[in-house]
């Protein structure tokens, strides 16, 4: 296994169509375990090939906390979409940036396995978007053609939900000390 460089947004690569898989040779296997790698590398939910610069249908995601169920998609096709999410996303090829898209809730999605059997798998949630967004980049698109709003910088936002997070327990703070004083 290796970690493979990202490409970043403005190279032309994550612009162009991915390719079918017809044959899981062992590079399409290597290709697979270093995108894993990588991803898990860069603490990121989800990466596909043409973000490694290889234009193949090849995606891996894994959304779990444990980080311990990774899904790795060969041609993967969305067969049913339903529902609206609208949500901040972000994408290992544009760094330290996120931004709001709305995407369906609930996707189904037929897939190959590494051995090339065909499964079907239905995403909810946060899933669903991560399935939506790699699947943009087997067709050279990016998130941040579908943002609304401006894009803006993943630091200032953890710091803005981190202030809130404060507020709120301040606020608890003083709600249980006035309970405190309620029973005096
Ligand atoms: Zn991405």
């Amino acid at each position: 296994m290796a970690l493979r460089t990202i490409r970043e947004m403005g190279d032309s690569v994550l612009e162009k169509k991915a390719k079918i898989i017809k044959d899981v040779t062992p590079r399409i296997r290597a290709l697979a375990e270093d995108m894993l790698e990588t991803m898990y590398e860069s603490g990121g939910v989800g990466l596909a090939a043409p973000q490694v610069g290889i234009l193949k249908r090849l995606v891996v995601i894994d959304v779990t906390e444990e980080r311990n169920e990774p899904l790795t998609m060969l041609n993967p096709e969305i067969v049913v979409q339903d529902g609206e999410q609208t949500g901040y996303e972000g994408c290992l090829s544009v760094p330290g940036k996120v931004g709001v898209v709305t995407r369906p809730n609930r996707v189904v999605v037929r897939y190959n396995d590494l051995d090339m059997n065909e499964w079907e798998l239905e995403a909810e949630e946060f899933l669903a978007r991560a399935v939506c967004h790699e699947l943009d980049h087997l067709d050279g698109h990016l998130y941040v053609e579908k943002v609304t709003g401006e894009l803006r910088d993943a630091d200032e936002l953890a710091e803005e939900a981190a202030e809130e997070e404060a507020g709120q327990e301040e606020q608890e703070e003083a709600r249980s000390a006035d309970d405190h004083a309620a029973e005096n």
